[in-house]
């Protein structure tokens, strides 16, 4: 190979671990399957913390998210069936059905209750964590709320659907979420039966992809094969382009990265800060209600 050639070939972004979900339960029993915050992978910077859940036993869902707070970063709700509804100490109120998005950036701090808005049938989404620099980390609460029908979808040939709910592809379709302070990518991927998959993705971006279901193809950092299936996480090495490819079962995967933020991380519970000092400050301000409540004008 020339040395032209060498300088436009974007370095190979390669599966570079694969990670099993570690059965889990929150909240006030929720069972679900824990990708990121296990022993295994605590974090892929900014990215705190991934839950799946997927079941349709009401007693593994229907006692759900009943009030707590949060500080210090993001949370995102992705339904892919059932309903949501989601309540905060300040008046903010609504549901998220399937295909729809909560992208809430608890920040300064944020008291909610996450609920199923169902007695049966199937509950299945993603809850992601995604970290705030520390000079954002108390800012205001904010929300980008999107339904299904907001969602852009970008279809390659007849094998490959994109659901981009936040950043843009490399062929310019842009999701309605955006976070200029961790500039993530979150797109929900469908393959149909033999289809390959190829992005660029930001250099320096750390990421990630999460298989819903079917079977995804990949190949490890000595270029070997990797195969991936149900509730398997693939951590990408660093470079540009991810290759991805599936056989005869196709692949529904989420591909999520974002700009690592290389700060300390202090966790405790639902606050997530750089110190400890300061998850100390936020379980006192909690305990003092310091938290943002319901204006009674
Ligand atoms: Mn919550």
């Amino acid at each position: 190979m020339d040395r032209r050639a060498k300088t436009v070939r974007h370095a190979r972004r390669a599966i570079s671990r694969v990670v099993r979900g570690m059965p889990a339960s929150d909240g006030a029993g929720v069972r679900l399957t824990r990708m990121i915050a296990q022993p295994a992978l605590p974090m892929i910077d900014p990215f705190l913390l991934l839950d799946a859940f997927r079941s349709d036993r009401p007693d593994d869902y229907t006692a759900g998210f009943p009030p707590h707070p949060h500080r210090g970063f993001e949370t995102v709700t992705y339904l892919l069936a059932g309903r949501m509804r989601h309540k905060d100490s300040a008046g903010h109120e609504g549901v998220i059905e399937p295909g729809g998005i909560q992208w809430m950036t608890a920040a300064g701090g944020i008291v909610h209750s996450e609920m199923p808005e169902q007695e049966d049938g199937l509950l299945e989404g993603f809850q992601l964590w995604v970290n705030l620099p520390a000079a954002h980390k108390m800012d205001p609460p904010a929300y980008q709320e999107h339904s299904a029908e907001a969602i852009p979808v970008e279809r390659r040939g007849a094998g490959v659907m994109i659901r981009v709910i936040a950043g843009e592809t490399s062929q310019g379709t842009r999701g309605p979420v955006s976070q200029p302070l961790t500039e993530p990518l979150y797109l929900d991927v469908q393959l149909s039966p033999g289809a390959d998959f190829r992005e660029l993705l930001p250099r320096g971006h750390n990421g990630f992809v999460y298989v819903i279901g079917g079977t995804l193809g990949a190949t490890g950092p000595d270029g070997e094969p990797r195969q991936l299936g149900r509730d398997d996480l693939g951590v990408l090495s660093q470079g540009e382009e991810l290759a991805l490819h599936t056989g005869s079962d196709g692949a529904r995967f989420l591909l999520v990265a974002g700009r690592p933020l290389n700060e300390p991380v202090a966790r405790g519970g639902p606050f997530v800060m750089n110190t400890k000092a300061e998850i100390r400050q936020a379980f006192e301000d909690y305990d003092a209600g310091r938290f943002p409540t319901r204006k009674s004008s």
